[in-house]
């Protein structure tokens, strides 16, 4: 189920999906999360329901957002809150999984543990230029979070990733560390080494894990085949020591 997968002090835990196991039809075999990509809609529900319950939830707890490559942060109380327009999301309530589906753009996870606070994000290449990554860190910080770190997960690398020079100049331009070239040559853009570098300079300290989704078939991925599933990135605190909960 998890192609990387890691625990948070006090109980929580984060991790991002992989394809295993496969179930469904191509092109969504594997483990697909995403509700909006043409699967069986049933599939997709069970697949969520195995994912909530090793996430230890009940399936309306594991949150998800209407993804739509912008930079609006929402604030999640409970699971009413799921479903809405944004492309990232903070909340400070124990007993929530929050998830952002993708297949080649850049999951982010935060959390400060002991502050009670977590957040996930959706940074592909216009979020990452509209500004995802220095709001959600905002959003965090002003929900409580002193100690903030983050956890980038696998994406498209710059290799892999051709765009117009105009597109690679816009993103070079919020982050140099953005800039890269195909392995053809032509202009390329790296939006993980540019979501990392945002997060650093933010001081937020960041694990980047390894992998290229459109090189890694473990992964879903648009550039390699689309339409195609969505992987997930999920965190979730762990239960409250203390007595102040959202
Ligand atoms: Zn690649």
């Amino acid at each position: 189920m998890f192609g990387w997968h890691g625990t948070l002090p006090g109980g929580g835990e984060w991790g991002f999906t992989s394809r295993a196991p496969g179930v469904g039809a191509p092109p969504y075999d594997g483990f697909n999360l995403g509700g909006h990509v043409g699967d069986d809609l049933a599939t997709v529900l069970s697949n969520r329901r195995a994912l909530a319950a090793r996430l230890a939830v009940p399936t309306d707890h594991l949150v998800h957002m209407d993804q739509v490559h912008g930079a609006d942060v929402v604030r999640v109380h409970g699971p009413a809150d799921g479903g809405r327009c944004a492309d990232a999301m903070v909340t400070t309530a124990r007993g929530l999984a929050l998830a952002v589906l993708v297949a080649d753009c850049v999951p982010i996870l935060l959390a400060d543990p002991a502050s009670g606070v977590c957040a996930v994000a959706h940074a592909g290449r216009a979020g990452f230029v509209a500004g995802v990554v220095p709001a959600v860190v905002a959003a965090a910080r002003s929900a409580g979070a002193t100690d903030l770190r983050a956890v980038v997960g696998p994406s498209i690398c710059p290799r892999c990733y051709e765009v117009p020079d105009s597109l690679r100049a816009q993103a070079a331009a919020v982050s140099p560390a953005a800039y890269a070239v195909s392995w053809t040559g032509t202009a390329a853009v790296d939006i993980a080494a540019g979501v990392v570098d945002q997060l650093v300079a933010l001081e937020v300290p960041t694990t980047w894990v390894p992998g290229c989704t459109r090189e890694d078939d473990r992964y879903y991925s648009h550039r390699r085949g689309a339409p195609t599933g969505r992987f997930a990135g999920v965190v979730r605190l762990g239960p409250a020591t203390g007595s102040q909960e959202d």
